[in-house]
């Protein structure tokens, strides 16, 4: 399955569309990351890693994962 990577260099938010159900969660809780008509369409730079966990742990599909960039800041 082909994973889409979209990194601010503090987060990297991966995207599995074929996972996608297109419930559009992700575009109400962060308008300007998350940019439907737009290629590419995920603006990791308009939020910070702590929103961007908040609302990828929100979706519905588990298209949405992410990944730390920074070692020191790796949760998981
Ligand atoms: S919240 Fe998840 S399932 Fe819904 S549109 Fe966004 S990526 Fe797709």
């Amino acid at each position: 399955m082909e994973t889409k990577e979209y990194s601010n260099g503090e987060i990297t938010v991966l995207w599995q569309a074929e996972k996608c159900i297109h419930s559009g969660i992700c575009v109400k809780t962060l308008p300007k990351v998350y940019t439907p008509k737009e290629k590419p369409w995920v603006h990791p730079h308009e939020a910070d890693a702590a929103a961007l966990k908040d609302q990828i742990e929100h979706c519905p599909s588990g298209a949405l994962t992410y990944r730390m960039d920074k070692p020191a800041d790796n949760e998981h």
